[in-house]
């Protein structure tokens, strides 16, 4: 029981989910596509689909108009 790595699971876990969360899925191609990540946005590389990620929050907080 002691032989198995805490270490080797402690790796499966850090980069699976860095993995899964840093990237998300292309919602027309599906789960197993995963979009690209840009400094403003995300595109697939695989049909094109691509979607903004809005303005940087750390900039300056402004109020929004109401
Ligand atoms: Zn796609």
């Amino acid at each position: 029981m002691s032989r198995v790595g805490k270490a080797r699971v402690g790796l499966y876990e850090v980069s699976g989910d860095a993995l899964q969360r840093t990237h998300k899925s292309c919602p027309k191609c599906g789960p197993g596509t995963f979009l690209a990540e840009h400094p403003d946005r995300r595109a697939c590389g695989r049909c094109g689909y691509s979607e903004s990620k809005g303005p940087p929050a750390a900039k300056g907080k402004k109020p929004k108009p109401a």
